[in-house]
């Protein structure tokens, strides 16, 4: 008797399709060799909002009568494998399902594996992932964070080159035969996704995490109320108005004690506060309500709170005032202002620096400028794929291919790949 216990750890709407396609795809390889498996969801993840940290699951077993075993929980409490597809969900998952931070590596098996979609080298991506008390293996797969399967299918293959991998990671119950397989017979049936899949185990590596290694912070956590201390009846606080801060110079709103949205953000915004007008747009528009007036009157976004919806960058009337920098070039949640009150020199050398990293500057989900999809599926899957354009088999795929002519048109839609007119 032997199971294999899975979760996908993703960002929800952006890449539930993905999720599901890669849970779907573990039993589907599974059943090619003769297993019996389970994909499903986390009931708490529902509904799912833009960006916020969601979880799939799948289990494998050798029988029906073990696989329903492992079916009676509400959701696994231990696993052989986590696959992470957003590195930056490497600080942690903070969703609707969990209260506090949970490390991404918290539910893996002493011995376990984790394996993320990351640009990022090992010893970068340790710098989020929190210390465990047990070794694990860690897996990188070359690839950013995919959103293969959103409303417009992006083909990458992210989802086969996942299982691939898991059939290097766990190969007494994926064989790399069965998911080439499965791959092929399902609705995918595609030779180009097969060998992707087949790229993808050859050479994926691991690195073995010792139990120091890691980020060392103690996770964000708060202790639920017990039954007995609950209020009768049904009662919604409003919160309570904010504070000032230094004197009555400053006032900071306040804001939610249980959900800090560490782990929601893929992207942060980024203040160059010489060049703030302090227009107050920022502080308005800000659905969160994220910004502290400092008592010289400029804005500063607080990280307990932010989103990384983009909203500030998007209303800021000022060039390069607030830049949206991807959320893996951060190592803290610390206050801008209070680094730029402190060494004013100092804090340019870091903005220009953070916002200047064209690799972390690329946004996870989302665009950036008009006509950027198109380049993207121009430019072709991420590493070692091939351009999305070669035509794909398989049901609709004269819908997935675009034609050659607006691959790059700069002022293309992003929808149709037409041409729109001068000030559309
Ligand atoms: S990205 Fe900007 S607008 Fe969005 S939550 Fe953060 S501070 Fe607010
Ligand atoms: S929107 Fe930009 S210029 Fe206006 S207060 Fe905010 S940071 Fe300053």
């Amino acid at each position: 008797m032997a199971h294999l216990i899975c979760e996908v750890v993703y960002r929800g709407i952006f890449q539930k399709n993905l999720a599901s396609r890669i849970t779907r795809g573990i039993v589907l390889s599974a059943r090619k060799a003769g297993r019996w498996g389970i994909a499903f969801g986390r009931y708490g993840d529902s509904p799912q909002r833009n960006g916020i940290p969601a979880k799939d699951f799948a289990i494998v077993a050798d029988s029906k009568e073990e696989l329903e075993q492992h079916m009676a929980r509400y959701e696994p409490k231990e696993l052989h494998v986590t696959i992470c597809v957003d590195d930056t969900l490497g600080k942690g998952v903070e969703s609707w399902a969990w209260y506090g931070l949970q490390p991404i590596n918290r539910l893996l098996l002493p011995d376990g594996h984790l394996l993320v979609t990351s640009t990022q080298s090992p010893d970068d991506l340790l710098k989020d992932i929190h210390t465990k008390d047990s070794p694990y293996h860690l897996w990188i797969l070359p690839g950013k964070a995919s959103f293969g399967g959103l409303w417009v299918y992006k083909e990458d293959h992210t989802e086969v080159r996942i299982l691939g991998a898991l059939a290097k990671i766990a190969p007494q119950f994926l064989s790399i035969d069965a998911v080439s397989e499965a791959i092929r017979e399902a609705e995918w049936g595609s030779d180009l996704k097969v060998d992707s899949a087949r790229k993808a185990y050859e050479r994926i590596e691991s690195r073995p995490v010792r139990i120091t290694e890691g980020n060392p912070e103690t996770p964000y956590a708060f202790e639920l109320p017990r039954w007995w201390e609950m209020r009768e009846g049904v009662t919604i606080p409003s919160l309570p108005i904010g504070k000032p801060i230094e004197g009555t110079k400053g006032y900071r709103p306040e804001r939610s004690t249980v959900f800090k949205k560490f782990s929601t953000r893929t992207m942060r915004p980024v203040i160059d506060f010489d060049t703030c007008v302090k227009c107050t747009l920022c502080w308005l528009q800000c659905p969160d309500s994220c910004f502290d007036v400092m008592p010289d009157g400029l804005y500063d976004a607080n990280m307990e709170s932010c989103c990384g919806c983009g909203v500030c960058e998007a209303v800021c009337p000022v060039h390069n005032c607030i830049t949206m920098v991807n959320e893996a070039a951060f190592e803290d949640n610390a206050s801008q202002w209070e680094m730029w009150r402190r060494d004013k020199d100092a804090y340019k050398v870091w903005l220009t620096e953070k916002i200047q990293d064209k690799v972390h500057v690329a946004r996870s989900h989302g665009f950036r400028y008009r006509g950027q999809y198109e380049e993207e599926l121009a430019s072709g899957s991420d590493l070692g794929g091939r351009p999305v354009t070669e035509g794909i088999p398989g049901e609709n795929a004269e819908e997935k291919g675009l034609p050659s002519t607006v691959h790059v048109h700069e002022s293309a839609s992003i929808v149709t790949g037409i041409p729109e007119a001068p000030g559309a």
